[in-house]
C-alpha cells in the first residue's frame, strides 16, 4: 500500500486527503497552518457524514477513514516515508517552485512528486527538483469527493512508468484519469477559464446581471452552475492566477484578464472562501447576488 502525503489542507487538500484515506491509504496531510488542519478534518468528517446519511458508507468506515488520516505542520518528518506527495498549497509558482525544492530533499529517492496546480506548467516545476522524471500533475477537480475526473499530465521528462502509476493509483481511489501533455492550462482551464473570463466582461459591460449571465448559461447550456457561481466556487484568486498562466505562456491577448476580476481579487472578494464575490454567502446556502451587483 503506498504511503501518501498531501501538501495544503485547503479546499482541495483536504478532499484528496479524503479520497485516499476513504480507500484505506495512510494519509500525512501537511498545513503550515494548524487551523487549516483542523478545519480539513472537520470539512473530511462532515463529507463523511454525508456519505454516511445517503447510506454510501458506514460509521466504522467513516472511523477508519479518519483514522487514516494525521495532520503535520512539519513537512521533513511527514514526508521521508511517503511514496506519493501530492502537492495542494496555494496556485503561486513561486511558492511551489518552494515546495518542491523542499520536497525533493525531504522525499526519498523513488518517491512520486505530484502537483494538483490548475495551470503552472509541471515542467517548470519539476525544474525546480533533481528528480523531473519523478514530476507529474495530478489535478482533481473540486468537490473531489464528488468528480470522478483526475486529469494527469506528463511534465516533459515524466516517465511512462510514474504516468502508469500515478493513473493506476487514480482509478484505485475511484477516479477516471485522463492523461494530458504539458502546456499552459492543460486541458481543462484551457477550454473554462475563457469561458468564465468571458462571462465576467459580459458582467463587465452591462451586457446582462450575474443572475441573467449565470440563468442563460444554466438552462441554455445544461451546465449544473453558472459561470460566476463557478469563479466564485473554484476562488476568484485562483481564476486570475490561471489566466495569467495561458496569457503569459500563449501571448495571446484572448485569455487577459478582465479588468473587474483583477478589481475583486484585490478587494479580496474571493468567492466563497471569503464569504462574498459575484454572490454573497452570509448564508452559505442561500448565496444571494452580491450587493455590488444588485440592479438599483
Ligand atoms: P486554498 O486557498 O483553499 O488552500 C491552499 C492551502 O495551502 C492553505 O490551507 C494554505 O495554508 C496552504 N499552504 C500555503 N503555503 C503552504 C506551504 N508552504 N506548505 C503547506 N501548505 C501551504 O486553495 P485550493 O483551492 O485548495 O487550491 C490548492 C491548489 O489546487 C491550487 O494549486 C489550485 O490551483 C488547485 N486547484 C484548485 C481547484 C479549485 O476549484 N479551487 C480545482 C483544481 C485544482
Amino acid at each position: 500500500m503506498h504511503k501518501i502525503a498531501v501538501v495544503g489542507a485547503g479546499q482541495m487538500g483536504n478532499g484528496i486527503a479524503h479520497v485516499f484515506a476513504q480507500q484505506g491509504y495512510p494519509v500525512n496531510l501537511i498545513d503550515v497552518k494548524q487551523e487549516a488542519l483542523d478545519k480539513a478534518l472537520a470539512t473530511i468528517a462532515k463529507n463523511l457524514d454525508r456519505q454516511i446519511a445517503k447510506g454510501s458508507i458506514s460509521e466504522a468506515d467513516k472511523k477508519q477513514t479518519l483514522d487514516n488520516i494525521s495532520l503535520c505542520t512539519e513537512m521533513p518528518s511527514a514526508c521521508s516515508d511517503r511514496d506519493l506527495i501530492v502537492e495542494a498549497a496555494t496556485e503561486n509558482i513561486e511558492l511551489k517552485l518552494k515546495i518542491f525544492t523542499q520536497l525533493d530533499s525531504f522525499a526519498p529517492a523513488g518517491c512520486i512528486l505530484a502537483t494538483n496546480t490548475s495551470s503552472i506548467s509541471i515542467t517548470r516545476i519539476a525544474a525546480a527538483t533533481h528528480r523531473p522524471q519523478h514530476v507529474i500533475g495530478m489535478h482533481f477537480m473540486n468537490p473531489v469527493p464528488v468528480m470522478k475526473l483526475v486529469e494527469v499530465i506528463r511534465g516533459y521528462s515524466t516517465t511512462d512508468e510514474v504516468t502508469a502509476t500515478v493513473v493506476e493509483l487514480s482509478k484505485a481511489i475511484g477516479k477516471i484519469p485522463v492523461t494530458v501533455n504539458d502546456y499552459p492550462g492543460f486541458v481543462a482551464n484551457k477550454i473554462l477559464m475563457p469561458m468564465i473570463n468571458e462571462a465576467i466582461y459580459t458582467l463587465y459591460e452591462g451586457t446582462a446581471g450575474v443572475e441573467e449571465i449565470d440563468t442563460i448559461m444554466k438552462l441554455g447550456m445544461a451546465h449544473p452552475m453558472g459561470p460566476l457561481r463557478l469563479a466564485d466556487f473554484i476562488g476568484l484568486d485562483t481564476c486570475l492566477s490561471i489566466l495569467r498562466v495561458l496569457h503569459d505562456g500563449f501571448g495571446n491577448p484572448k485569455y487577459a484578464p478582465c479588468p473587474l476580476l483583477v478589481n475583486m481579487v484585490t478587494a479580496g472578494k474571493l468567492g466563497d472562501k471569503k464569504g462574498e464575490g459575484f454572490y454573497s454567502y452570509a448564508d452559505p446556502k442561500n448565496p444571494v447576488v452580491s450587493a455590488t451587483f444588485q440592479k438599483n
